[in-house]
């Protein structure tokens, strides 16, 4: 048998802009931050579980929410692709990068269990079986079922809106999820259950919070909302989950269900 693959590009080297993001992400971390762009760690992660092969031009495994946010931010000013990394089974090559690649696993594998288990509060790098394994005792278990489960990460099973055979419409990521911490590519990170969470985004993404609204109205007029509420009332994981703008009111629980599916592209 022979297996083959498509092979897009590894540079090796990186492009003088590149090289200042690189920099220029090393200096706002500090130190003790881990980011390299040694080629065994830049390898390590240049496949996934879909066919492509992209290198990274560095790897940053992240140790809080913080340096997500803090990564973001430079990201963004200096214009150098970021994406997230969870447990890298993903399809399509969504977790794959060639600009920096930031490991949302090792460091945020923490887990409290509450109210005998029918509520969970879970960092993103655990993977669902481990969540499940933990809820078993209490005989609970968490919604979405992707058949990945032992592999997977809660960060990756958000971020793609994943699901499987039994969760259905009713128990995925959208209707199971109760509240998140973002980090938003500006660098501000607001955790949704927060009872200030509207007033943190207004006076720190006024202009994320304009969209929104404006978005919220202008899909809620009799154009759109028949549409969309038809799109989704069948199972419907393509593209950003606009029916976040019919189902929620307010800017952080619309962003907190787009978060559900966009892959990572919008915090
Ligand atoms: C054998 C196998 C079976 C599968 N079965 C199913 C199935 O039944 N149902 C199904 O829906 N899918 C399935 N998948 C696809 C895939 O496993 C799932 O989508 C899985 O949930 C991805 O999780 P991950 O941790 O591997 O994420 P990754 O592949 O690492 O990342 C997924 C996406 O999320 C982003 N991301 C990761 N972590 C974060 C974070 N903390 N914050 C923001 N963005 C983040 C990444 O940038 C990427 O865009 C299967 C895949 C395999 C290989």
């Amino acid at each position: 048998m022979s297996v083959s693959a498509t092979v897009t590009t590894s540079r090796s080297l990186l492009s003088e802009g590149n090289a200042a993001a690189l920099a220029a992400l090393r200096d706002a971390l500090g130190s003790g931050a881990t980011v390299s762009d040694r080629e065994l760690d830049r390898m390590a992660l240049a496949v996934d579980a879909s066919h492509y092969l992209h290198a990274p031009d560095a790897v940053m495994r992240a140790r809080s929410a913080a340096d997500v946010g803090i990564a973001m931010r430079v990201a963004a000013q200096m214009n150098w692709p970021l994406t997230f990394r969870g447990g890298g089974t993903s399809l399509c090559g969504q977790a794959l990068s060639e600009g920096l690649t930031v490991d949302a696993r090792r460091h945020f594998r923490n887990m409290e269990v509450l109210d005998d288990g029918r509520r969970v509060r879970v960092q993103p790098g655990l993977t669902v079986t481990q969540v499940n394994t933990a809820l078993a005792r209490y005989g609970t278990k968490l919604g979405p079922d992707p058949a990945s489960s032992i592999a997977c990460t809660i960060g990756g099973m958000i971020a793609n809106n994943s699901s499987g055979m039994t969760c259905g419409t009713t128990a995925n990521a959208y209707r199971t999820l109760e509240s998140m911490t973002i980090a938003l590519p500006s660098g501000t990170v607001v955790n949704t259950a927060d009872p200030n969470a509207d007033d943190i985004l207004r006076s720190h993404e006024p202009e994320l919070v304009g969209v929104l609204e404006r978005l919220r109205d202008t899909l809620r007029g009799d154009k759109y909302r028949a549409d969309i509420e038809r799109r989704y009332a069948i199972k419907n994981t393509m593209g950003y989950g606009i029916n976040s703008f019919l189902d929620y009111d307010t800017p952080a629980k619309i962003l907190e269900h787009l978060m559900i599916g966009s892959e990572g592209t919008l915090g």
